[in-house]
């Protein structure tokens, strides 16, 4: 009797969001652990809890539902009032994209979508189906935007917590380029796009100054077709031992599946 042979089954990404991209730059065993093996990373740390609390703060605020202005968003109050006032916005949705950059969805965030239709954004572009779960490729989330009437063009704003640090603006303008493509891709008649970054606790505006134009949208887009190649040929996804390796939630220390 031929012996049953045990199939491996090799993961490898199909889809890909700025965090992914990050995390597999930073080490691709950790972006494997967590996105394609879903291993929890352990507790929640206080810092994420409180960007998670900041973020439902300004979204009930920016929607109206919070009467006085909060005081976690003082230290931008002037934007976060003047965007207030602006008609159209969009607030904490997400965009998904597929293979050829088509927006074939979005989602809203649970107090908007319908609680008891996780998948009613399927029906919201083309009469996707089932299979458009499977075509998705790329998602990309958005705090805030609106298009400026007068300019045509696209706002796109990112909440941010803790401090604003000089050595992370290379990573600040990958995801704000990522912005920009998608939104392009989702508003095709705007003239571009001005995408940034609010520090609520620094008081920090970043990005006022950038502006992608229409043009730019396929050089993004072949841009960050090849960033993320790599990544999507991975199978091995090697450790790669970095200086956050000691906050790791799969380092050996804390009986993780990483060898270091
Ligand atoms: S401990 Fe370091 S090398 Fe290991 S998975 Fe985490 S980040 Fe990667």
């Amino acid at each position: 009797m031929e012996a049953m042979k045990s199939k491996t089954v090799i993961k490898q990404f199909t889809a890909w969001s700025y965090s992914r991209y990050r995390d597999y730059s930073r080490c691709p065993l950790f972006a494997k652990l967590k996105h394609l093996d879903k291993l929890p990373e352990g507790e929640e740390s206080p810092q994420m809890a409180r960007g998670t609390l900041i973020h439902k703060i300004a979204e009930d605020y920016l929607r109206g539902a919070i009467r006085g202005f909060p005081a976690e968003l003082l230290a931008m109050k002037k934007y976060y009032e003047a965007a207030r006032c602006r008609k159209g916005m969009e607030l904490e949705e997400q965009w998904l994209f597929d293979k050829d950059h088509e927006l074939i969805g979005h989602t809203f965030p649970p107090e908007v979508n319908d609680p008891k239709n996780p998948f009613a954004w399927f029906d919201t572009f083309n009469n996707a189906d089932w299979a458009a779960w499977r075509r998705i490729y790329l998602r990309v989330k958005m705090d805030l935007n609106v298009v400026d009437r007068d300019t045509n063009v696209l706002i796109v704003v990112d909440h941010k917590t803790g401090k604003f640090r000089d050595y992370e603006l290379e990573s600040y303008g990958l995801q704000l380029e990522i912005y920009a493509m998608s939104g392009m891709i989702k508003y095709p008649d705007v003239a571009g796009v001005s995408p940034r970054m609010w520090y609520v606790d620094a008081g920090v505006q970043y990005g006022e100054d950038l502006f992608f134009p229409r043009k730019d949208q396929p050089r993004l887009i072949k841009l960050w077709d090849q960033r993320v190649k790599p990544m999507f040929n991975d199978t091995k996804f090697k450790p790669k031992p970095n200086n956050k390796c000691r906050y790791c939630g799969y380092r050996k220390e804390v009986d993780g599946p990483c060898e270091f």
